[in-house]
């Protein structure tokens, strides 16, 4: 006579993609899809079974993100449950706000990273914009800076030049009158990418010109991505055309922390000094006090951009304080 309960048969599972994910859960959109459910049988709402949940010891890794591919099983008749997360191709993240030991991934498996920033209202922040870049070149992610509101300036910020003249593709738009709408398309064709950038800036409104149809609302509340502005850290994967290209919106960021990334690593997340900084006398400069460096001559001759310089130091004295 056998004793306690059979062997549960084990759960017959399909592949999926975390689209949405809050505190209670994610959605999931199936790869096939399965009778009675919303979106034409491909949207499954989705608890997360405990296992998942859990942090390695250090308390370092994000147990699911959006843009995870993962296996689910319906475990009611709208209602599933998230068995296995696939590995992933590629992370953005940064420090969970308030808990800087915790890894807040914010997209999983995407490929290229579009900041947006506006020129006015509010100004342009090229320390944030520095902060996010380095995040793009430690992840070796693609990135793409949008200037929007360009409509209400007569030219782009001064710092657009130095991004440029070290390899960041820059666009300026508006979401207001057209301009760089179509090219902001041909961008995102063919890429997942992850939007993010500082709230106000237009995020919702460039999405709802490359789209109309998304309804994203503009303004306090977002009915797509997160219930109001100021709640959490919602995000949204948002098929963009039918050959698999995406684009994740995030919640509106106002800091943005480098998270797991060692001090020594920062200067050379920093491609506009790591060209020069070949030329310092110690092959681990800092660029702080060492002598004979060549960044630190470099800023002095203007060849490299000293809001660039500030940037660095902001992010070196961040990590000094985590
Ligand atoms: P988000 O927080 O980044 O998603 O920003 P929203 O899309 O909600 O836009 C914030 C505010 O900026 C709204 O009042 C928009 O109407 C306005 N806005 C967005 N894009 C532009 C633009 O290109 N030009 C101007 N003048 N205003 C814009
Ligand atoms: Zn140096």
């Amino acid at each position: 006579m056998s004793r306690g309960r059979p062997p549960r048969a084990r759960a017959e599972t399909v592949p999926a993609r975390i689209v949405r994910l809050d505190a209670r859960g994610c959605l999931v959109r199936l790869d096939e899809p399965m009778e009675g459910l919303p979106d034409e049988g491909r949207e499954l709402w989705c608890g997360v079974r405990g296992r998942i949940h859990q942090r390695d010891r250090r308390g370092q890794k994000s147990p699911l993100a959006v843009g995870d591919l993962v296996d689910v099983a319906r475990t009611a008749e709208t209602r599933g449950a998230v068995m296995a997360v696939h590995p992933r191709e590629s992370t953005l993240s940064r420090p969970v706000v308030g808990r800087e030991h915790l890894e807040h991934v914010m997209a999983a498996n995407v490929d290229r990273v579009v900041i947006v920033s506006s020129v006015s209202d509010p100004m342009f922040n090229p320390g944030l914009v520095d902060r996010i870049l380095a995040v793009v070149e430690y992840s070796q992610l693609e990135a793409l800076l949008v200037v929007n509101k360009m409509d209400l300036a007569e030219e782009p910020p001064p710092e657009v030049a130095a991004y440029e003249a070290f390899g960041v593709s820059v666009l300026p738009t508006s979401a207001d009158d057209g301009t760089g709408i179509d090219a902001l398309r041909r961008e995102l064709e063919g890429h997942r990418s992850v939007v993010c950038g500082h709230s106000g800036v237009g995020k919702s409104s460039l999405l709802n010109a490359l789209q109309p149809g998304l309804g994203l609302k503009v303004g306090d509340v977002n009915i797509v991505t997160r219930r109001g502005r100021h709640t959490t850290t919602a995000a949204v994967w948002i098929p963009f055309g039918d050959d698999g290209s995406a684009v994740v919106d995030t919640a509106g960021i106002r800091e943005f922390g480098l998270f797991g990334i060692p001090k020594r690593d920062v200067p050379w997340l920093f491609p506009d000094f790591a060209a020069i900084a070949t030329r310092c006398k110690y092959p681990d400069c800092l660029h702080l006090t060492e002598p004979h460096c060549a960044v630190k001559d470099a800023i002095e001759s203007g060849e490299i951009a000293l809001f660039r310089y500030e940037s660095y130091l902001s992010i070196l004295e961040g990590l000094d304080q985590a």
